[in-house]
């Protein structure tokens, strides 16, 4: 089964994708940390990335559809993987949707986290604490850059997966095991 997790920066998707990865046997797909590896790894697609995302924009969807077509074809992502951070435009979301269906597979739902905004700014701060401040992107000033990137190119596709029947939202407000209990349920109903 493949999922993709969704929402803003700072509302848990990272967290839950690796509860899924644990407990449920998904693999979990994070452009964000494919990309932060290739930057850390000084390789020719990370240098092309690092200064975009250190200022909060999106990379191409040339980078990332290819990076994720690419970890797609490994053996391991054949069970159902979930999505952490992708797709981010609608023209991801249609490259998606094209990949999958030439494997044979398909999107089985998309859970979005809803978290109010407020709430985004004091848990990217305590996250940038926790890193000791490895991510370059966990300042106030990018998180608000990529706040309304996130509102502007990455919203809308609660519209395109709403008209295919496949969103459903969870309270991602509530403490962190009453987020993976409320996915758990979700994943039980679609296994019916
Ligand atoms: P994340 O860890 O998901 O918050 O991603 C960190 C940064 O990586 C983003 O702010 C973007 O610059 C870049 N990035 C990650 N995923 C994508 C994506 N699907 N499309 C474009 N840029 C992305």
């Amino acid at each position: 089964m493949n999922l993709i997790l969704f929402g803003p920066p700072g509302a848990g998707k990272g967290t839950q994708a690796k509860v899924l990865q644990e407990e449920g046997g998904l693999i979990q797909l994070s452009t964000g940390d494919m990309l932060r590896a290739s930057v850390a790894a000084g390789s020719d697609l990370g240098k092309r990335c690092k200064a975009i995302m250190d200022r909060g924009d999106l990379v191409t969807d040339d980078i990332v559809v290819g990076i994720i077509a690419e970890r797609l074809d490994q053996p391991d992502c054949a069970n159902g993987v979930v999505f952490d951070g992708f797709p981010r435009t609608i023209a991801q979301a249609e490259a998606l949707d094209k990949m999958l269906a030439t494997r044979g597979a398909s999107i089985a739902a998309v859970i979005e986290l809803k978290v109010e905004d407020e709430a985004l700014v004091g848990r990217v701060a305590q996250r940038s604490l926790e890193t000791g401040g490895t991510r370059g992107d966990d300042t106030p000033e990018t998180l608000r850059k990529r706040l309304e990137v996130y509102r502007k190119n990455t919203a809308p596709l609660l519209d395109f997966y709403r008209a295919q029947g496949k969103l459903t939202s969870v309270d991602g407000m509530a403490p962190i095991p009453e987020v993976s209990g409320a996915i758990r349920r979700i994943l039980k109903d679609l296994k019916g």
